[in-house]
């Protein structure tokens, strides 16, 4: 008798596996594992309108829970697994209980990277990454008069745009010398730079925090390495992400910069796959082995993993896609840019519209957009669809989007 399918891990891409295998027609048993004990909800609202305060808390789910229900997912939200006995196909929870496998979906996401320096575990340093993370910095927000925002990444760089919506006097440190730097161009990050300094942000480049510095065990401030003194009364640290594969490691599976997975998502246990932030694959445009986080990644793994359980296999291939609100400015990114070895602008970044084409060995790579959304969908459709523009048709002002679309092979099935 088949025992169905285990999905560890109820973010959002445990919750595509999961909905994705009845969409396609699975019929066995599935078991969501979680152990926030909360619903499958989306994360990037944390940093942005939740944060702001203006969604509530049954908007931040992913689907009300009658959906599992009508779809026969049961759900285990408070028992994380800790252990997979690959011998005997199953997993054990940390109750104790055991739950048999047929296939085992690892959707386990990623930690927050820790500040390793004096005074990193004073009252009032807070890491975002969880709902309950996101209440606990709005509980100490509100109260706020000064905020260090460590790290200027995406996660930093929204939460410094919002609390400097709400009012907060800002201080944001990159110790790198451009900020978003990991995943961006470096016109985008002399944007994005300059616009936080004009939305009132005291921002450092190459800044190298020190240690921060308390009273009683609270936050009153941090020394840079430079010597340079801030007063804040939080410290909201924004470093980047581990994935998390004890785990799997523990199970003997490979992992490396996350868990290594074939073409399909499979772990080197063909019965055991991982897919999301904590999945490393080959990135269909290269072969090169990459790990994203994003919603777009987790989701389309989400997709292709169930359909190949649900008896469809297919190679994963979808093209890359992110998207950052700061404020009005909405960035929106497709394909990998990081690597580019030629830009070119169109728009103008002085009207907050515009993108960068990037190119390698003259080939498209990838658009980053801010407020140009008909630039993002052009290029994922192109993208898609393995074809390329020029640098020169780039560049061109009178060059007919809709016209070279219109040229292109019909687009893949979602
Ligand atoms: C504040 C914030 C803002 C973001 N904004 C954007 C954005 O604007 N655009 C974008 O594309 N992406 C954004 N992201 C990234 C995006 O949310 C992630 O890439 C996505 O959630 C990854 O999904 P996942 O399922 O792989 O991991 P997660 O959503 O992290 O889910 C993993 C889950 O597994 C659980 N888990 C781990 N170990 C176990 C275990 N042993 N047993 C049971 N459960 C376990 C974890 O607790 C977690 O609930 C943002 C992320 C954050 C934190």
């Amino acid at each position: 008798m088949s025992v169905g399918t285990v999905i560890v891990g109820a973010g959002q891409a445990g919750f595509q596996a999961a909905a994705s295998l009845r969409e396609f027609g699975y019929q066995d048993p599935i078991t969501l594992v979680g152990d926030e004990g909360l619903l499958p909800y989306q994360r990037p609202p944390l940093s942005k309108a939740y944060l702001l305060g203006e969604l509530s808390d049954e908007r931040l789910l992913l689907r009300p829970p009658a959906f599992y229900e009508s779809r026969h997912i049961n759900l285990i939200l408070d028992d994380p697994v800790v252990a997979i006995d690959r011998a005997a196909a199953r997993v054990r929870l940390a109750s104790g209980a055991a739950l048999p496998f047929d296939h085992l979906v690892l959707a386990l996401g990623a930690r927050h990277r820790r500040l390793a320096i004096e005074g990193a575990t004073l009252d009032g340093v807070l890491y975002l990454r969880t709902r309950n993370d996101c209440d606990a910095i709005r509980a100490r927000l509100e109260a706020a008069q000064q905020v260090i925002v460590v790290g200027a990444g995406f996660i930093g760089l929204e939460i410094a745009a919002v609390a400097g919506k709400l009012g907060k006097r800002i201080h944001i440190l990159e110790a790198l010398p451009r900020v978003m730097s990991r995943a961006v161009t470096a016109p985008l990050s002399e944007f994005y730079a300059r616009v936080h300094r004009e939305w009132g942000a005291e921002l450092l480049l190459g800044a190298r925090l020190q240690r921060i510095d308390g009273v009683d065990g609270r936050v009153v401030g941090a020394r840079l390495a430079d010597g340079r003194r801030l007063a804040a009364d939080l410290v909201l640290v924004g470093v980047g992400i581990t994935p998390d594969v004890g785990l799997a490691a523990d199970a003997g599976l490979a992992v490396a910069d996350g868990i290594l997975v074939d073409r399909q998502l499979r772990t080197s246990d063909p019965r055991i796959s991982a897919i999301g932030d904590c999945a490393a694959f080959p990135d269909p445009a290269t072969g090169k082995i990459v790990r994203l986080e994003s919603v777009q990644n987790a989701t389309d793994q989400g997709r292709s993993v169930a359909r190949r359980i649900a008896g469809h296999p297919e190679d994963y291939a979808a093209v890359p896609w992110f998207w950052s609100d700061q404020r009005d400015l909405k960035l929106q990114m497709v394909g990998l840019t990081a690597n580019s070895e030629r830009t070119v602008l169109r728009g103008d970044p002085a009207t907050r519209s515009f993108s960068v084409f990037c190119f390698r060995n003259n080939k498209l790579v990838g658009i980053e957009s801010v407020n140009r959304a008909a630039d993002h969908m052009f290029g994922r459709r192109l993208l898609a669809a393995g074809e390329t523009i020029s640098p020169q048709e780039a560049a061109d002002g009178d060059f007919d989007f809709k016209a070279r679309l219109a040229r292109l092979p019909p687009p893949r099935r979602e």
